[in-house]
């Protein structure tokens, strides 16, 4: 079995917030600086770990948390960092995680100054009410600033996020938002229905009968219609929850729905290369003596069976509109998609739930995205 390629994307966490959103249930936190310095020189020491991996590395991500929430010069000392380890003239796209509170001119200046070539830019909504519901601090001249000072510094490929299905929510109220993210001219918007998870704000709203979630039919329209109107706009729908400019898909994110290797450090992130699946340790104080000892401790550690690899291939080649590669997967896995899972697929092609395109794409249909979910758990 062939594997097609060496690690090309790397992904750096950071934990950290300026104030906890309702919705939230990543692996982030408030801390004072001296914590934060503390992690950012971990992290380097885990970059350092990983060094074996980083010869061919083509994108960046660094996600969290909020990234931007750290202070400048703990900021400068992670690029800079960054830029001594890995090469950055093979880097074709730089991505950054940003809170538009923090996208100051100084701060867009200093993301530029170290190659980052792309900002997403958590703005969620540009209407008053609902971001006080989501808990989000920043307005919308916040965000407005944020896109102007990226633009101003020279980075113009950014990323707006945006969320619906809050209580209540209809096209025509959501519509507004997707009208200020199209108004600002950014290159790739992505839209999140609200989800309800557990141990979060909203969690709690929700026991104590405060939030219910949306109609599930309702949330089905109101991403039907964004698909149209984004589609107008001249935004590609190229992935359950993202939009782009021709051209602006993003190429690191592309590396998961693509089941590429990937390396990734911090406290919690997940990385997978060898056919096994890797989450570093939830818990600041074990990451940092699993690198003092120079033996991570994960999470979780998965080794994937051929029948594993296979059924990711799928799954997450179905999250693309396009669909997943019908000639990569029997290349790369030595038979075709129909000798793996011929059952599933005609049973789902007979029920329209999948269609086969050029016989080269194995893709669902667009009016069955919404519930891509329960196609793709067939394949489980
Ligand atoms: S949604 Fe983003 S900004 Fe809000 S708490 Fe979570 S990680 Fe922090």
């Amino acid at each position: 079995m062939a594997r097609f390629k060496e690690i090309e994307a790397l992904y750096i966490h950071i934990p950290f917030c300026n104030r906890i959103c309702t919705y939230c249930d990543f692996y982030k936190m408030l801390a004072k600086y001296d914590a934060k310095a503390k992690y950012i020189d971990y992290l380097i020491k885990e970059l350092d770990l990983r060094k074996p991996y980083l010869s061919s590395i083509k994108t960046i991500y660094i996600g969290g948390g909020t990234p931007t929430s750290l202070d400048n010069d703990l900021l400068e000392r992670l690029l800079e960092a960054i830029e001594k380890r890995v090469d950055l003239s093979k880097v074709i796209e730089y991505s950054i995680e940003a809170n538009p509170l923090d996208l100051n001119l100084i701060k867009c200046n200093l993301l530029k100054k170290y190659h980052i070539n792309r900002v997403s830019v958590g703005v969620q909504s540009f209407n008053k009410e609902r971001l006080k519901f989501l808990g989000r601090i920043h307005t919308k001249t916040d965000a407005y600033d944020a896109v102007k000072n990226l633009k101003k510094s020279g980075i113009k490929n950014i990323n707006i996020d945006l969320i619906y299905a809050l209580p209540n929510d209809k096209f025509s109220i959501f519509k507004k938002d997707l009208v200020e993210a199209a108004k600002l001219g950014v290159n790739h918007i992505s839209c999140y229905a609200l989800i309800l998870e557990e141990h979060t704000i909203l969690y709690k709203y929700y026991k104590e009968g405060k939030y219910s979630e949306l109609d599930e039919d309702i949330q089905a329209k109101i991403y039907y219609k964004t698909n149209k109107y984004l589609a107008k706009y001249g935004y590609n729908h190229y992935e359950i929850s993202n939009y782009a400019r021709d051209g602006y898909e993003s190429i690191h994110n592309l590396t998961y729905w693509n089941n590429e290797y990937y390396m990734a450090i911090g406290a919690s992130s997940s990385y997978y290369f060898d056919n096994v699946r890797y989450t570093n340790i939830h818990n600041l104080k074990k990451y940092y003596e699993g690198i003092d000892n120079l033996k991570l401790e994960y999470f979780e550690e998965s080794k994937l069976s051929n029948l594993d690899q296979m059924k990711e291939e799928i799954i997450l080649g179905l999250r693309k509109v396009k669909g997943v590669d019908i000639i990569r997967f029997s290349h790369k896995f030595g038979m075709t998609i129909y000798d793996a899972f011929g059952d599933i697929i005609n049973d789902l092609i007979n029920k329209k739930l999948l269609v086969i395109v050029n016989n080269s794409y194995l893709k669902i249909p667009e009016n069955k995205l919404f519930i891509s979910n329960s196609i793709m758990s067939k394949f489980i």
